[in-house]
């Protein structure tokens, strides 16, 4: 961090780019009663006729005081998906620059990878622990290495990273550091976004996919110094959250004692699971988790995912994934789902 400078790691294209700047960038005091006629819009109200606020500033300002952080460090896109792709757009070369991510890990960043052609290093957990090796991520490190991906808590292992592992690299990093923080919510740890005031090189990315409950909407938050936002601002499609995602986005946050509630309900939901787990005859381990889901060893995960699912359970099979051998991933459903999972999973323990 100590050599992080923002316009060395920008793209030049983008450096160089101007924004677009639609109707709605150029004009947008609604304060008053105004007659609109430069978006070649329908005139006729049905409620959604009108192209969104590509700012989306009602929405963000329910979520700045949720998280109580300014809206000027956010950026909003079509679920996290969009912000990911967006800062690998903004800061990586195609075909010349690489990331790192650890593996296992969330498969959509070598997807995004891919699809911008920059080359993606993985770099594998300690399999004791599942946490970051510092020295491996270090040893890739190169003068094209633009981001380093870190998903904490991990999918599909299920922990955090450690606050002291994340801090090192951050500090030790000249680069982007991307911390996923999709489950978040579901632990008590302290959230990466409120150490942007210490940290230019700090990229956090949340969801309402998984603690909210709105993985239907696509919508995922991006937090970092106001001079990346500025740069993504720059790049992102105009109206990238549509209207009815905003509407509902704001409907369902303006309740977030209800959105607490049910967290709790999952969180000791994912105890009651635990325990079962634990008296489970084919199940070799359980990780630990601050995740709405558990990720397990067991004996044989193809025999054991394919029982699930003649019982109309579908869980993960997570076998073939780095240092995943035989483990499943299953995901905290309702009291409901979850003594059915338990039943079954009684039901496969006696048959040993
Ligand atoms: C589920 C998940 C997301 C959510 O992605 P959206 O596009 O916002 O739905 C992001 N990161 C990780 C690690 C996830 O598991």
């Amino acid at each position: 961090m100590k050599n992080f400078n923002l316009n060395k790691i920008i793209r030049p294209n983008i450096l160089a780019m101007k924004a677009y700047s639609s109707a709605r960038d150029e004009f947008k005091d609604a304060s008053k009663d105004l007659i609109f006629l430069d978006a070649n819009e329908n005139p006729y109200n049905n409620g959604l006729n009108r192209y969104p606020d590509p700012q989306q500033r009602d929405l963000k300002q329910i979520l700045s005081q949720i998280k109580n952080i300014s809206t000027e460090n956010m950026v909003l896109g079509n679920g996290s998906d969009e912000v990911l792709d967006l800062i690998f757009r903004a800061f990586c070369e195609p075909n010349q620059d690489n990331v790192i991510s650890i593996s296992p890990s969330y498969g959509m960043y070598s997807v995004l990878a891919n699809l911008n052609a920059v080359e993606y290093r993985k770099s594998l957990l300690n399999i004791t622990d599942f946490q970051p090796n510092l020295d491996d991520i270090f040893s890739k490190v190169d003068a094209n290495t633009k981001m380093i991906f870190l998903c904490s808590p991990n999918n599909p292992t299920g922990e955090i990273i450690k606050r002291n592992t994340l801090t090192e690299i951050v500090e030790n990093f000249d680069g982007l550091v991307v911390i996923d923080e999709a489950y978040i919510d579901f632990c008590d740890e302290k959230s990466w976004i409120y150490e942007l005031e210490n940290y230019p090189n700090i990229i956090v990315t949340q969801t309402l996919s998984k603690a909210v409950g709105l993985a239907g909407i696509r919508l995922g938050i991006l937090y970092a110094r106001k001079e990346i936002i500025s740069v993504l601002n720059k790049i992102k499609p105009p109206y990238n959250v549509n209207q009815l995602t905003q509407n509902k986005a704001i409907e369902i946050l303006k309740d977030y004692e209800k959105i607490n509630a049910i967290m709790q309900v999952l969180i000791e939901q994912k105890a009651v699971l635990k325990q079962a787990l634990e008296n489970c005859s084919f199940v070799e381990k359980i990780y630990p988790s601050d995740a709405n889901f558990i990720l397990i060893k067991v004996d044989n995960a193809n025999k054991r995912y394919d029982e699930f699912l003649e019982k109309g359970i579908i869980i993960r099979n997570r076998t073939n994934d780095d240092l995943c051998e035989n483990c499943l991933r299953i995901t905290v459903g309702t009291e409901e789902e979850n003594s059915k999972l338990i039943e079954t999973l009684t039901d496969l323990s006696r048959k040993i």
